[in-house]
């Protein structure tokens, strides 16, 4: 006969509309899985589905004729870990009893992995009703991956304060402390899904020190820079400056725009991935997030890319290489550029060792693009577009960093009112022939 103690069941403890506080049994469908937010409700015949969202899970067993309660969280899945870990202990204690054994409590019994746990939040945050954008979802998966492997604990209970410093110190020492910053915090969120309590776990201090950062201020080119940085370019460097201003592309995008992607007649540069065969060889252009986007010519990018295209008219690559490859070296060319124009600043550690100032960097013209196309847009989310980005939130930091530039940078940004577009007529190949117009007999 199976005794009272020998069971643990889960239960569901909630409030319901007009009933107040009651348990009742989860429920386990067909496919072993705990269904969320719904209980069993009365006994017998009058046993019904109760939808209760208001609520969490709770593990009973008996000690004695005792009802002993404890409480879970409300996630079904960790709900249903911790009903066969409580099965698979009582059973453990139960048959030891059996046989005049007295175990040692608590009993050690197979628990469930840190990589498991890694899988199992993953798979969550990508499941399409959280919406999160793909960078949070890729930068979670970098997150937990690395740590999951660099921690070198199998089981989350394992894991110490020290794990979790040494995770932080590996970051700083590649990337900058915002970075550090924000991948803690993100961790935090997965030792919570692991069952651990993060403010337990790392001492006050300690945390501050992890999760601050010293915010950089975005560093844009001037009016002043950018005349003087173009008045030293050839027609090509001259191009390669102002689309890299006027269009916001990242390097490798700027090193492989196709002619093929820049379309007049719409106005816009169409930028997508892709693979194609050149010269014999397979060159691509693989976009962050794999996100296609549309880029407005704006009247001067416009001109640029005409007048470029008269100079090129065969090549592929819209600012490629004399070879018509893709240019690596537009970098090493803005660098020397700058020292050209006389706007190395000449104490930076660039300006000292190679005579190549820090403070030029083909990333500036795009975060340049973000906050003089923020200043001329009244549309932010035209402009999240522009840049590409999947969020609001990355594209904050360019607000305000324009403020007080010169009116004429800002109106780089402004497109020509479409209504004022003359009239173009109808090309005459559209138009059926006149010949044929007539019957035939
Ligand atoms: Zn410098």
């Amino acid at each position: 006969m199976a005794m009272a103690n020998e069971t643990v069941t889960l239960l569901r403890y909630a409030k319901l509309p007009g009933l107040g506080w009651r348990r009742g049994q989860a429920i386990i469908g067909k496919n072993g899985k705990v269904s969320p937010d719904y209980m069993f409700l009365g006994k017998g015949k009058s046993k019904r589905k109760t939808h209760a969202p208001e609520g969490h899970y709770v593990l009973r067993h008996f000690d004695g004729r005792l009802p002993r309660y404890k409480k879970l969280g409300n996630d079904p899945s960790e709900a249903l870990d911790e009903l066969q870990r409580a099965k698979s202990e009582l059973k453990f204690k139960n048959s030891g009893k059996a046989i005049g054994y007295i175990l040692p409590s608590p009993v050690s019994v197979k628990r469930k992995l840190l990589a498991e746990y890694g899988r199992e939040f993953l798979e969550q945050k990508r499941s399409p009703s959280l919406k999160l954008a793909p960078d949070t979802v890729k930068l979670y998966t970098v997150i937990v991956e690395e740590f999951v492997r660099v921690c070198g604990k199998s089981i989350p209970e394992d894991i110490t304060e020290a794990d979790v410093i040494r995770y932080c110190d590996g970051l700083d020492r590649r990337y900058s402390d915002g970075v550090r910053a924000r991948r803690y915090t993100s961790l935090r969120g997965f030792l919570f899904y692991c069952g651990l309590e993060p403010k337990r776990l790392i001492t006050p201090s300690v945390h501050k020190r992890l999760k601050s950062y010293e915010k950089k201020k975005v560093r844009i080119y001037s009016g002043v820079e950018l005349t003087a940085l173009l008045a030293v370019c050839d027609t090509y460097h001259h191009a390669l400056f102002m689309v890299a201003l006027l269009s916001g592309l990242r390097d490798d995008e700027l090193a492989h725009l196709l002619w093929q992607q820049v379309d007049f007649e719409a106005n816009v540069i169409r930028l997508a991935s892709y693979e194609i065969l050149h010269k014999g060889k397979t060159i691509r252009l693989v976009l962050k997030d794999r996100e296609a986007r549309d880029i407005p010519l704006f009247p001067l990018l416009r001109d640029e890319l005409l007048r470029l295209r008269e100079l090129r008219p065969k090549a592929v690559f819209v600012l490629g290489t004399k070879n018509d490859l893709p240019n690596v070296k537009i970098l090493y060319a803005l660098k020397s550029k700058a020292r050209k124009a006389g706007l190395n600043c000449g104490f930076c550690r660039g300006c000292a060792s190679r005579n190549e100032c820090h403070r030029f960097h083909v990333h500036y013209f795009r975060s340049s693009f973000a906050s003089y196309a923020l200043k001329a847009q009244k549309d932010i989310r035209k402009v999240m577009d522009w840049m590409g980005h999947s969020d609001l939130e990355t594209l904050a930091q360019y607000i305000g960093a324009a403020d007080n530039c010169p009116a004429w940078l800002t109106n780089l940004y402004v497109l020509p009112d479409s209504n004022s577009k003359s009239e173009e007529a109808m090309p005459s190949s559209l138009v059926f022939p006149e010949s044929s117009k007539k019957p035939t007999k």
